[in-house]
């Protein structure tokens, strides 16, 4: 599932291809994916330009010159695929249309970018520029922002009963974090994932934040240099490989220098939390 750094990857991948032109042609294939997708939705999108790429949370927001707003969540399986585009010495053609491109967006200048996905989990909607949504409101501060700081989050936390790793991907509290990347940061912090939140001092606390704005910038630094090879590659953005020094290793020893831990696998909430029982209190 495509986390806040994937999501980053896939909207600076838009871009070149995207910000500032228009939209010569969309095609929407089926009338919903997780939810209906909006009324006339191809109609509203041609002849439009894209005025800018904006990414909330896990949501890209592409706002159209016409006053409309579309928003795009990947949801589990949704992939963006660039194709046509003259990137550097690379040309790709068109490949075929295949089995599940539900959205597909012909850009002036010959890219196009398709919106691929198995599942439909994913969403698209359209709303007016600057106004809310269901899937926005609500959100708490972007972990990368300037709303997010020491003081909020040890305000934010003070007295929650809940695991730290449940606090952290309330996405009331912060915006955007996901499994995979909670780990990583509980495990460069030193907690373990099922400490209460409210025995934290204050202090370990407010040490979060610059560690979560560190795993995210690691996490789109990696991305970003996966854009270069996407161009040789099928056109699809945003997953890239990136080692986890937590995530995904049971049983494999702690990378955390002078510990002779074993990670080990948690379930809470049904999902995994990967963590080091020695170094992780
Ligand atoms: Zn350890």
């Amino acid at each position: 599932m495509p986390e806040l750094p994937e999501v980053e990857t896939v909207r600076r991948g838009l871009e070149p291809v995207m910000t500032g032109l228009h939209i010569a042609h969309a095609a929407v294939n089926r009338p919903d994916l997780r939810w209906p997708l909006p009324e006339n939705m191809a109609a509203r999108l041609t002849g439009q330009r894209v005025l800018g790429l904006r990414r909330r949370s896990k949501y890209i927001l592409a706002d159209l010159s016409g006053g409309e707003t579309l928003l795009v969540h990947l949801g589990m399986s949704g992939r963006m695929l660039v194709s046509g585009a003259m990137l550097g010495e690379f040309h790709h053609a068109h490949p075929a249309p295949a089995k599940h491109d539900h959205v597909v967006l012909d850009m002036e200048g010959g890219a196009r970018v398709t919106f691929n996905d198995a599942r439909r989990f994913g969403a698209m909607d359209l709303l007016p520029t600057g106004a809310g949504h269901a899937l926005l409101d609500g959100l708490g501060p972007e972990p990368l922002g300037n709303d997010f700081h020491e003081s909020y989050l040890v305000a934010r936390l003070a007295g929650r009963n809940t695991p730290i790793k449940a606090a952290l991907l309330d996405q009331r509290v912060v915006a955007g974090l996901g499994n995979i990347y909670v780990c990583e940061v509980l495990f460069r912090a030193g907690i373990a994932p099922d400490r209460r939140a409210a025995s934290l001092p204050a202090a370990q606390v407010a040490g979060l934040v610059p560690i979560i704005r560190q795993v995210l910038d690691e996490a789109i630094a990696a991305g970003g240099s996966s854009l270069r090879d996407y161009r040789q590659a099928d056109g699809e953005l945003g997953y890239f490989q990136h080692t986890f020094r937590v995530y995904g290793r049971e049983g494999e020893s702690c990378t955390t220098p002078g510990c002779s831990g074993t990670v080990a696998r948690l379930v809470q909430s049904g999902r995994s939390s990967f963590h080091c029982p020695a170094c992780q209190r």
